[in-house]
């Protein structure tokens, strides 16, 4: 099967291409991804730069701006090359702004909050599709939401269990219970993705590399031996002749080429779930030869056809390409380095417009959430700790909650900015 026949052309209508459909098709999107083969999903989408001609998933995109274009607006992705472009299109969005309605408010990118039990937590969505006339929404719920234990969020809704930001609606707001969370302030800056690697599941691709060499990746963790290992598996042998070049044990290896940290997460995720004992004892194998190694295969399959010429020119071992790929791995590097974290990202923006105390947020910004509902779950205040700046300094925190009902809503969609 023609890999790009799996994306799902019908189902968004921002889906647009400018060259043919067949042929190479480059993938690197801004969460990390450079393998179309991380739209897991059927119903992952992806677009293209209008300027580089690359690949995106469409939910990764700021606040769902790459799923609101209009029919003929082109899209600029975030590298430094295409941004400029994207500017001035963005620049021309705001001198027109748009209407909001259900189909803008939750479209692919946007955050949300979502009903799981009787509380209500944070999602992005990644997409929607229609079935028998209703919307049904896929989500990718918050990785640090306090679910009460032993219970699933389901990862596809509908309308009725979703809100958008409920930004200048106090009666609404006021019906919602949140489920605890930890706000996107909390995060750790720079939380690293791939410390944090068990909440960043591993795609099909990385499965379908992996999973052939498991047994010798087990056999690495378990009983490295560089004697009779350096051939299969090349960082056993760096590690054996940095360790006798300075006269000690040499065990973590610092490269990972131009593999993404989304990559890497998932690598180590993999490695996680499918070594056995691997996930008792991650210091032993994370950044060092089991992991290194599991990198080298991606990285070989990733880099097959670039690597299969240095392989003929340098090398004569039956394993030329997992060498080749290895000297890859010591050498390349991400020029990019500009992943982003997208669902810190997307929570940050939804709670800003979830807990901003300013004039344009009305009243619905005097910690209404829940007030006729019940408390919060395991009684949390959301509102401690909140960032400064989120009190514009313009409205009185203590001013009647119904005074002077303005319609808060229209004015800030008027005003054309977000925050
Ligand atoms: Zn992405
Ligand atoms: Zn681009």
């Amino acid at each position: 099967m023609n890999e790009r026949e799996r994306i799902p052309l019908h189902s968004i209508r921002t889906f647009r291409t400018r060259g043919s459909l067949v042929g190479e098709y480059d993938f690197y999107c801004r969460c990390g991804s450079r393998e179309h083969g991380d739209l897991q999903e059927e119903s992952e989408v992806a677009i293209q730069c209008h300027n580089c001609e690359r690949w995106s998933h469409v939910a990764c995109q700021r606040d769902g701006r790459a799923s609101n274009l209009a029919k003929k607006e082109p899209f600029y992705c975030d590298t430094p090359d295409c941004a400029p472009y994207s500017d001035r299109v963005l620049l021309a969005q705001i001198r027109r702004p748009k209407r909001m309605n259900s189909f803008t408010m939750y479209r692919p990118g946007k955050g949300a909050l979502a009903r799981h039990d009787k509380y209500w937590y944070p999602v992005r969505i990644k997409s929607c599709r229609q079935v028998r006339g209703n919307t049904l929404y896929t989500v990718k719920w918050w990785r640090h939401c306090s679910f009460k234990p032993n219970t699933q969020p389901p990862l596809e809704l509908g309308e009725a269990d979703l809100v958008d930001a409920l930004y200048g609606d106090h009666k609404h707001r006021r019906m919602i219970r949140l489920g605890r969370w930890t706000h996107a302030h909390e995060v750790p800056q720079h939380e690293d993705i791939i410390a944090n690697f068990r909440h960043i599941p591993y795609s099909v691709y990385i499965d379908e590399a992996l999973a052939p060499h498991s047994q010798l990746l087990t056999n690495i963790f378990e009983q490295p031996d560089a004697a009779k290992m350096r051939n299969a598996v090349p960082v056993i042998g760096y590690l054996a002749d940095l360790s006798e070049k300075t006269g000690r044990k040499h065990t973590t290896v610092p490269y990972c080429g131009d593999l993404s940290l989304t990559d890497c997460a998932q690598i180590a995720n993999w490695v996680y779930h499918h070594i056995p004992g691997a996930s008792k004892q991650i210091v032993n194998w994370l950044n060092c030869a089991t992991y290194a190694h599991a990198c080298t295969i991606v990285v070989a399959k990733r880099k097959k056809n670039q690597l299969q010429e240095m392989a003929e020119d340098i090398l004569t071992e039956p394993n030329a390409i997992l060498q080749a790929a290895w000297l890859d791995l010591q050498l390349s590097y991400d020029l990019s380095a500009m992943d982003v974290d997208v669902d810190l990202e997307c929570l940050g923006i939804l709670e800003q417009r979830m807990f901003e105390l300013s004039l344009a947020a009305g009243a619905a910004g005097n910690e209404q959430w829940g007030k006729d509902a019940g408390t919060h779950q395991d009684r949390w205040n959301p509102y401690e700790g909140l960032p400064e700046h989120w009190n514009h300094g313009d409205r009185d925190p203590y001013a009647p909650e119904f005074e002077g009902e303005l319609d808060v809503r229209r004015f800030h969609i008027h005003s054309g900015r977000l925050h």
